[in-house]
C-alpha cells in the first residue's frame, strides 16, 4: 500500500551519464541532479556542463580515455549507483551507402562505447545497493526504418546487449534496461533539420508523421530514464521502454 506520494528519490545516489553535455543525456543528467543525485557527465566536450553537474572529457570509442574518466568521476562522486549509457551518433543510408570504415566507426561508438563504460563501471556498481544501468537505444532497433541500415543495426545490438547484460548481472543486484526513443527534439535532430532546404517545413512534416503530432522532448526521455534508474523500478530489468509518441505501437488510419 502506498500513500500516493512515492517518487524516485536519488538523494545519496551517484550517477554517470555518457553523452551528457547535450540533448537526451543533458536532460537526464539535469533531472537526476534535480532529484538529488550527484551526477557526473562524460562527454567529448563537457565544457558547457554547469554545476551541480561535473564534467569529464572522454571519447567512448577510446578505451583508455573511458577508463581514466570513469575512475576520476567515481573517485569524485565517492562511488557509483547509476550508469546511463547514452552517447551515440547517427548514420543515414542503406547498406550500399556506408563503407566499412563508417560501419566500424558507428558500431565502435554506439555499441562498443557501452561495452567500455560498462566494463569500467561494473566493479563500482557491484558495491552499490541500488545499482542500475540504462542504455539509450532507439525504436530503430526493432522498427525497420528506411535509410537507417547502419544506425538500426547499431541500436539492434544495443537492445540485445541490454538483455544480455541484464541476464549476466541480475544476480549481482544490477538492473539493466533501455529506453527506445522515437524522434526527439534534440540538437542532433535540429542539425538534421537545418540541413534540409526548408527546415521549418521539414520540422512540420516530421511532427505530422508522429501519432501524437509532435516530436518527443528530451525531458520526456529523461523521465523514462530516471524511472528505470531509480528505486521505484526495482523489479524491472531486461526491458525496453518506448518513448516514441506511439510510433512503434500504434497503427493509425490515414486522416
Ligand atoms: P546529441 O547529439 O544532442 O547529444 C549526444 C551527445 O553525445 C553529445 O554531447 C556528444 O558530444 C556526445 N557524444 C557523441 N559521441 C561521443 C563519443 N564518442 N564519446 C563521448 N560522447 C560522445 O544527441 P541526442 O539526440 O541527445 O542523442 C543521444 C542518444 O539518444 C544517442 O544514443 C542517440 O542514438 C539516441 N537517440 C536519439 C534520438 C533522437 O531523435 N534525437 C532518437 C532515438 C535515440
Amino acid at each position: 500500500m502506498t500513500d500516493g506520494t512515492a517518487v524516485n528519490d536519488f538523494h545519496g545516489l551517484r550517477a554517470l551519464v555518457t553523452g551528457g553535455a547535450s540533448g537526451i543525456g543533458r536532460a537526464t543528467a539535469e533531472l537526476l541532479a534535480a532529484r538529488g543525485a550527484s551526477v557526473a557527465v562524460l562527454d567529448l566536450d563537457p565544457s558547457t556542463v554547469d554545476k551541480p553537474l561535473r564534467g569529464y572529457t572522454a571519447d567512448v570509442s577510446d578505451d583508455a580515455s573511458v577508463r581514466t574518466a570513469v575512475a576520476a568521476a567515481v573517485a569524485d562522486l565517492g562511488g557509483l549507483d547509476v550508469l546511463v549509457n547514452n552517447a551515440g551518433i547517427g548514420a543515414q543510408g542503406t547498406v550500399e551507402d556506408n563503407d566499412d570504415d563508417h560501419w566500424h566507426r558507428v558500431l565502435d561508438v554506439n555499441v562498443l562505447g557501452i561495452v567500455r563504460t560498462t566494463r569500467a563501471a561494473l566493479p563500482h556498481l557491484r558495491e552499490s545497493a541500488h545499482a542500475a544501468i540504462v542504455n539509450t537505444c532507439s525504436i530503430a532497433a526493432t522498427a525497420g526504418l528506411p535509410q537507417r541500415a547502419l544506425y538500426s543495426a547499431s541500436k539492434g545490438a544495443v537492445y540485445s546487449l541490454t538483455l544480455a547484460m541484464a541476464a549476466d548481472h541480475v544476480r549481482e543486484g544490477i538492473r539493466v534496461n533501455c529506453v527506445n526513443p522515437g524522434t526527439v527534439d534534440t540538437p542532433w535532430v535540429g542539425r538534421l533539420l537545418d540541413a534540409a532546404p526548408d527546415p521549418a517545413a521539414e520540422r512540420a512534416a516530421l511532427a505530422a508523421r508522429q501519432p501524437t503530432g509532435r516530436l518527443v522532448t528530451a525531458d520526456e526521455v529523461a523521465g523514462a530514464v530516471a524511472y528505470l534508474a531509480g528505486p521505484l523500478s526495482g523489479a524491472t530489468t531486461g526491458t525496453a521502454l518506448a518513448v516514441d509518441g506511439g510510433m512503434q505501437g500504434l497503427r493509425l488510419r490515414p486522416a
